[in-house]
């Protein structure tokens, strides 16, 4: 998402070159005519930049339906989908358990602005099965978890500087729209129009898995620094995977010099396993966020602490934070089924066993074929980078050019009804819906596609 960020100012219309692989391209008729009439509603289209498919071939497709691991377009095509709505989908699209309980809910009512007894079902299954928080608060998005979390640590604290790692993506709240300028250590640079630039100022961005750059960093903004935030396993710009040691590392110092750690498992909490990236580090993070899988496909973020740091918010402290639709019993309903469902034993070992084994599989046909491709993994999150790096730890270490191959890797796929987020930069996802058969012919148009990216080599 963050290097689709750049890209929608970039301008790539996506216009689709004569197709010189063994299949035609699928018709996007419907969806090309919706995408013309959506332009004149939407900016690009759209509302979030990278469903425009500027970093690939063609116009975006609209959706129709879903179910398990399908989707299908407005043309009728059919997918293989591995981006399940950029990760909240893990039991697959439509799953039957969600559906029933949210059509159940909805028949009392869809909004009160009071509370419901559905907002402490969700926090009890939450915080029963989560060693990391003790009071939690929910909110509408990953974003405003994030935005809130930062105002929470800056309170809690009485200091203002937040460091931020390059490559990790943490929604668009102004303080962490930001990039690295120009050094080792630096204050932000805005990466928006419309972000004050004395914002960006607040925040410090450094390269992950650094030990160096974050001691300097402590170092020069002694004292002043509330926070750093950082992904639980970076996966919105490649998938960054952090060695033990650096995490480590993070804890140690931010505990020196009294700053909070903010995981941000927007993405890896209920991912990983129930309790994401900071049971897979043994990590003791002071604040966490989740969003995505939290809400089963409906709009839920939440961010919660020890029942110390959450006294802070208000109405029990002086961080103010609130929201017309938090905790909204429809969008409870959809997150108290699903992770009813990952409770269930033995979910994490065989969604996890099962992603493994894809990701291994498309590896040996690429390490066989001698293609410079790695597929990187960690749990049911994989990343297809073309490169012959074994490790990519940090944003630097991608190659933009790297990226043209995935543009026509894109394509074949689609033409052979696998769905990819449209981006080199985003990580996909294998849910519990995505059996073995589905996985098998998902794995034999990839090695197709492989083989024509490859061809020309
Ligand atoms: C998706 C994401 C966000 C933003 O969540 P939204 O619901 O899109 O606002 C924040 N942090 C991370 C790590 C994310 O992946």
């Amino acid at each position: 998402m963050l290097e689709s960020l750049k890209k929608m100012f970039s301008g790539n219309e996506g216009e689709i070159p004569v197709n010189t692989g063994s299949k035609p391209d699928i018709s996007r008729e419907k969806s090309a005519a919706l995408y013309e009439k959506a332009k004149t509603f939407f900016p690009g289209g759209v509302n979030s930049p990278v469903r425009a498919f500027k970093s690939v071939y063609g116009t975006p497709l609209f959706i129709q339906k879903g179910d398990g691991c399908f989707v299908w377009d407005a043309d009728g095509n059919q997918f293989i989908d591995f981006c399940g709505s950029w990760g909240p989908l893990i039991l697959g699209h439509n799953h039957p358990k969600i559906r029933e309980k949210v059509t159940e809910v909805m028949q009392s009512g869809m909004s009160f602005g009071a509370p419901t007894a559905l907002e402490n079902e969700l926090a009890e299954l939450i915080i029963k099965n989560n060693k990391h928080v003790e009071k939690i608060r929910f909110t509408s998005s990953g974003t405003e978890a994030v935005m809130s979390a930062i105002r929470l640590a800056r309170g809690y604290t009485g200091k203002d500087k937040i460091i931020k790692f390059e490559g990790c993506y943490h929604g668009h709240t102004d303080a962490l729209l930001v990039k690295a300028g120009s050094g080792l250590v630096t204050f932000g640079e805005t990466s928006s129009l419309g972000v004050p630039k004395s914002f960006a100022e607040e925040t410090i961005v450094i390269p992950l898995n650094d030990t160096a750059a974050l001691t300097a960093a402590f170092d020069q903004f002694k004292d002043q620094v509330a926070a750093v935030i950082i992904e639980g396993i970076p996966a919105n710009n490649g998938l960054l995977i952090q060695d033990q040691e650096f995490i480590d590392f993070l804890q140690k110092i931010c505990k020196e010099h009294q700053a909070l750690l903010i995981f941000d498992e927007v993405i890896t909490g209920f991912r990983l396993g129930f309790e994401g990236a900071a049971a897979y580090y043994g990590a003791k993070p002071d604040i966490v966020t989740y969003g995505k899988i939290i809400g089963g496909g409906l709009p839920v973020g939440m961010y919660g602490a020890s029942a110390e740091i959450m006294g802070h918010i208000s109405p029990d402290g002086g961080v103010y934070q609130a929201g017309t639709l938090s905790g909204n019993p429809v969008a409870m309903a959809a997150g108290i089924a699903q992770l009813t469902e990952l409770l269930r034993s033995g979910f994490y070992k065989e969604l996890n066993n099962k992603a493994a084994e894809f990701a291994e599989s498309i590896q040996r046909f690429a390490t066989a074929r001698n293609y410079a491709f790695k597929v990187f993994n960690v749990g049911s999150i994989f990343w297809f980078a073309f490169t012959d790096q074994t490790k990519i730890q940090t944003a630097e270490a991608i190659d933009p050019a790297s990226m043209e191959k995935f543009k026509v890797m894109h394509r074949e796929l689609l033409n052979r009804g696998i769905y990819l987020g449209p981006s080199g930069y985003e990580v996909g996802f294998v849910s519990a819906a995505h059996t073995k058969i589905e996985l098998e012919k998902a794995k034999r148009a990839i090695f197709d596609a492989l083989d024509l990216v490859f061809r020309n080599k």
